[in-house]
């Protein structure tokens, strides 16, 4: 038995070139105030945390996070790390719920989550590359061939922009597209025509024989959803995504229980009491915890447990191994969302440019190595003069 001995944290950000954002590229939960310039600014996340947990034999378990990598740092350095040393990783249960009950008055959502969430996918790889291997044989092994995704981009700009890149992804058959939505209440009528336009659009490219997936990233609200889904049914969405603010889960269940188009959302949630809500008041009908928000892996296999039992599909957000050895190993995770390597935009796509091992999707579907230990990434060197790092 090796036990941890140390806990290294780094924040990356990213100085390199990036995409410029273009007005109506998506909808946030900003939009709904005043806006004084760049209402996407905070939604735009270049930078990132990875956690390096050793163990006594010299054994590394990586894990990270991308919500407020500088601050999530300091949590860990200055509350979870002194808990987690000494610890045998393969205690995970304890530990979990060890970071999880002494920083239960502040940190059971959000920054203390994220944290823990690190941690816990660090503490996998770790137990992975101690038995020798991959994480998703440890968690319930392989459920599929390979794991069908689906192609995850198409922010909101021009209609030839959006059907040229459609078309483009469309050479990879991809079983299923996910686009995004540009405009929201605040621009009326006008705007809700943009949106339709752009469904249809998308629609006309990709077919109706796979899967259309709408992203509202939490930009819209109640009473402009509700106008939305009669008009949006006509195309077929496999779901409308985050359409109200994370926090309102009554309005989730309300345009849940309209049944026109299936509601989906999961991945601003944490923990596996805030995913049980979610489920058990049938406020989605696809849930999408964000595994490096939710709580980890530890968190995640407890959630798909209970997801299973009220029959709710779990497609975890973003790409990324630890999504995808959970959705390797649970039957009820069907597909996976897949980011593809581009230029840094939003964010999204930065763990390409700090992990290597990432698998590319090929022809539509991905696969996971039943020989590589761990979560199977490691910490690239090819882009760090793109990068100012905190230790
Ligand atoms: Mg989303």
């Amino acid at each position: 038995m090796t036990k941890i001995k140390s806990v290294r944290t780094r924040a990356w950000n990213w100085t390199g070139p990036t995409v410029p954002p273009k007005g109506n590229f998506c909808t946030n939960a900003s939009d709904v105030l005043w806006d004084k310039g760049d209402a996407m600014s905070s939604f735009r996340f270049h930078n990132w945390l990875t956690c390096e947990i050793e163990t006594e034999d010299g054994t590394v378990g990586i894990g990270n996070a991308a919500l407020a990598p500088t601050i999530v740092k300091k949590a860990i350095d200055k509350w979870y790390a002194p808990m987690v040393i000494g610890e045998d990783p393969f205690d995970y249960a304890y530990i979990w719920e060890k970071m999880y009950r002494r920083s239960h008055a502040w940190g059971r959502k959000g920054i203390g989550m994220t944290a823990m969430s690190a941690i816990d996918l660090a503490i996998w790889d770790l137990m992975g590359k101690l038995s020798s291997k991959p994480v998703f044989k440890l968690l319930g092994g392989r459920t599929k061939e390979k794991i069908p995704v689906y192609y995850s981009k198409l922010y909101a700009g021009s209609i030839e922009s959006m059907q040229a890149e459609a078309e483009e992804a469309k050479k990879n058959n991809y079983q299923g597209y996910k686009m995004r939505f540009g405009w929201g209440p605040k621009d009326g009528m006008a705007g809700m025509r943009e949106n339709l336009k752009r469904v249809e659009a998308v629609r006309e490219v990709v077919g109706y024989d796979v899967d259309l997936m709408l992203e509202c990233y939490q930009g819209w609200n109640l009473d402009y959803t509700k106008r939305m889904l009669p008009k949006l049914a006509k195309y077929e969405p496999r779901w409308l995504e985050e359409p109200v603010i994370a926090d309102d889960v009554e309005g989730y269940r309300e345009l849940n229980a309209m049944n026109i188009v299936p509601i989906s959302g999961g991945e601003h949630e944490f923990s596996v009491i805030g995913c049980k809500d979610l489920i058990e008041k049938k406020a989605v009908s696809v849930l999408q915890y964000d595994t490096n928000r939710v709580g980890g892996i530890t968190a995640a296999q407890k959630i798909n447990a209970i997801a299973e039992a009220f029959q709710v599909p779990v497609i975890p957000h973003a790409g990324q191994m630890h999504n995808y050895h959970l959705t390797m190993a649970n039957a009820n995770c069907m597909i996976s969302e897949y980011f593809p390597v581009h230029d840094v935009e939003v964010g999204n796509e930065l763990f390409y440019y700090i992990f290597e091992g990432d698998p590319d999707a090929v022809d539509g579907f991905l696969d996971l190595d039943d020989n590589l230990p761990g979560l199977g990434i490691t910490i690239s060197d090819k882009h760090l003069e793109h990068f100012e790092i905190e230790e």
